[in-house]
């Protein structure tokens, strides 16, 4: 149970090229549990091939900090490295755990502090990682969405954003999606069965 709605927080967080966004896709088709992805706002442009309301809403700075300050963020941040604001959306979240799904955010260890330390939520926290910055080096290279420059500031990050794991609940270390997958849906699971009632 979350802020009194029937659903729950999922917060999965880990560096960039960890494969997060391939693992939530499958754990979504996967996983027999009522999961939602929140859909964020950014104002990085969308890659090839993201469509606006589904990968994200692709909102410009100013329209970026209009929602700002109207308060409809539950958490937005400019991530680190990246220039570019991301947030996650007061009513993506809200429509979900009062339909009683279990909401996963997507989002950046800054992001997840922010909601770790509003006690209104009580999430389940995982960090994905893939167990070395070579293997992710590796990975990031090998998706080809971002030029050298970016690359390099994606692997920064990531030394930064390791800092972070002790925060979380679980670790999850993404050498295979299938088994990683397998893994968070069985926390998740275990995580159902402790509720009072559900
Ligand atoms: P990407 O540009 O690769 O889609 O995402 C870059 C980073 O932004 C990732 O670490 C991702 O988890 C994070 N991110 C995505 N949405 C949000 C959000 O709503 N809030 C925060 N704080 N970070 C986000």
């Amino acid at each position: 149970m979350s802020d009194g709605y029937p659903g729950r927080l999922i917060i999965i967080s880990g560096p960039s090229g960890a494969g997060k966004s391939t693992v939530v896709r499958e754990l979504m088709s996967k996983c027999e549990l009522p999961l939602v992805l929140s859909v964020s706002a950014t104002t990085r442009p969308p890659r090839p091939g993201e469509q606006d309301g589904v990968q994200y809403f692709f909102l410009s700075k100013d329209e970026f900090s209009k929602r700002k300050l109207a308060n409809e963020f539950l958490e937005c941040k400019e991530v680190f490295g990246l220039g570019h604001w991301y947030g996650t959306l007061q009513s993506q979240v809200a429509s979900g755990l009062k339909a009683g799904k279990w909401v996963i955010l997507e989002i950046d260890v800054q992001g997840a502090t922010t909601i770790l330390e509003n006690k209104t939520f009580n999430p389940i926290s995982l960090f994905i990682h893939p167990g070395s910055m070579d293997e992710l080096e590796k990975r990031l290279r090998l998706r080809k969405t971002e030029d050298e420059d970016a690359i390099a500031a994606r692997l920064e990050t990531s030394v930064s954003e390791m800092q972070y794991l002790h925060r979380y609940q679980y670790e999850i270390i993404n050498g295979s999606v299938d088994v990683a997958v397998a893994e968070i849906c069985q926390i998740l699971k275990d995580q159902k069965e402790k509720q009072p009632c559900s």
